[in-house]
């Protein structure tokens, strides 16, 4: 089977051909990869053409594909039981690494993915605090839970849907949604209805209108708020869990949340999600308390191998310095080039993720990222294909790094990307 072939066969098979929506490339024209094999860098399609890729599963595979470290620890796991519906030894492990890494997390519990983290810290929150009222952001995606599907990034900005058909109004009827990075929208909000709020849910840096960087006044103020209120603070570190430093990102900004939510890098490849934090709220979980969660496949061995895998990977001393070098100098590089091609652009990076807004006015917002030419960005995006890099196919989501883009790699694409760009331009 051909690329051509097997998306119109899966066209046949699943709704858009997919089962996600942003992998259908509904935004930016074209057949969508069909992906045969990772390598490192690289992946290759169902037509035997080869990209240095930029998508790494939108954030998990930060030692790249098939790291044989982690195929290693999968294959040993596996060989003694795939699943046994109890506790196991890489769980143990994992949790353990985990927690260590993260000063907040006194109590984790794994899930199966981000929106199941999300889904249940705010469950617990709900029961914590005796509230229902939830406050998140505008251009933030939090997985598609209910409650949390009001004007969510990722593939909620893609296709500009600001909430989901399907959910009633009565289940977001308690969601308050504000401007990302505005202090004074939040500091004015907390003021006058802080008493009624559960939780405050933030992505620490946002990756799903884009990256864009917090600015450190709105963390603190995040933090102060909820602390004067009674209100939990919900760090979603899904994407920056282990992407930023070893641990979280809110330990880079002095934020200490009381609950966090993590997932991708911390399952190496593998669908994992936790959410963890302070110990008088993790112990209302059951069995302990009255909260109610659980899951079949939860804290599954093979998984916990993989992400451990990673983690033990990721201590390495200046792994992270290095990965933020290349990514700086890639950024550069792109930003050089659309500079001297004439295209207007804003790269926004924390480390090794960020975004490349077609647009002449800084972003900091969902507003201001979708104030980007969305039909500049496809061309860009069909331009980068041919050449051979494999980028996100919409706007408004995180380019990432892994540690297999060394300075061969990083200098290859940066060429790529000149191409791309100047064919862009000439269109
Ligand atoms: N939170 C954030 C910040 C995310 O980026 C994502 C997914 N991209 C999720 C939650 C949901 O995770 P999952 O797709 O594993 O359900």
């Amino acid at each position: 089977m051909n690329s051509e072939e097997g998306y119109k066969k899966a066209c046949g098979i699943f709704p858009g051909g997919v089962s996600s929506p942003v992998r259908a490339y509904k935004a930016v024209g074209g057949h969508p990869v069909v992906i045969r094999k990772g390598s490192g860098a690289y992946v290759t399609d169902l037509d035997g053409r080869e990209y240095i890729d930029f998508v790494l599963s939108f954030g998990p595979l930060i030692l790249g594909h098939a790291d044989p470290d982690v195929l290693a620890a999968i294959t040993d796991t596996a060989s003694r039981g795939l699943s046994f519906g109890a506790l196991s030894e890489p769980e143990i492990l994992l949790g353990e690494a985990v927690t260590r890494a993260i000063p907040g997390l006194e109590r984790i519990r794994f899930v199966n993915s981000g929106t199941e983290a999300a889904m249940s810290a705010l469950r617990l929150a709900r029961a914590f605090t005796g509230r229902t009222r939830i406050v998140k952001f505008a251009g933030g995606y939090h997985g598609h839970s209910d409650a949390l599907l009001v004007k969510a990034g990722s593939g909620g900005a893609t296709f500009g849907i600001p909430t989901s058909a399907g959910v009633p109004d009565a289940v977001v009827h308690d969601t308050i949604v504000l401007p990302y990075n505005d202090t004074e929208a939040l500091r004015d909000l907390f003021r006058r209805e802080g008493k009624t709020v559960a939780a405050l849910i933030l992505e620490p840096v946002a990756g799903n209108m884009g990256v864009v960087p917090p600015d450190e006044e709105f963390l603190m103020a995040a933090r102060d708020v909820t602390q004067e209120n009674g209100a939990l603070l919900i760090a979603d570190e899904v994407i920056t869990g282990f992407r930023l430093t070893y641990g979280a990102a809110q330990v880079l900004f002095g934020m200490e949340p009381d609950l966090t939510l993590l997932g991708k890098i911390i399952g190496g490849g593998m669908p994992v999600g936790a959410y963890g934090g302070r110990e008088d709220i993790m112990r209302m979980i059951a069995p302990e308390g009255p909260v109610y969660q659980a899951g079949t496949l939860s804290g599954n061995p093979v998984a916990m191998a993989a992400g451990l895998a990673t983690l033990v990977k990721l201590r390495t001393p200046a792994l992270y310095s290095l990965l933020e070098e290349k990514a700086r100098i890639l950024a550069e590089e792109i930003s050089r080039a659309a500079q001297q091609v004439g295209l207007p652009l804003q790269i926004n990076r924390m480390g090794s993720m960020m975004t490349l807004f077609f647009s002449d006015r800084k972003v900091t917002d969902l507003a201001s990222a979708e104030h980007s030419d969305v039909r500049l960005f496809s061309l860009f995006h069909q331009e980068a294909r041919n050449e051979g890099l494999l980028l996100p196919p919409s706007q408004f989501e995180a380019l990432f790094l892994s540690t297999c883009h060394d300075d061969r790699v990083v200098s290859e694409a940066a060429a790529r990307f000149r191409r791309a760009l100047e064919k862009t331009r000439a269109k």
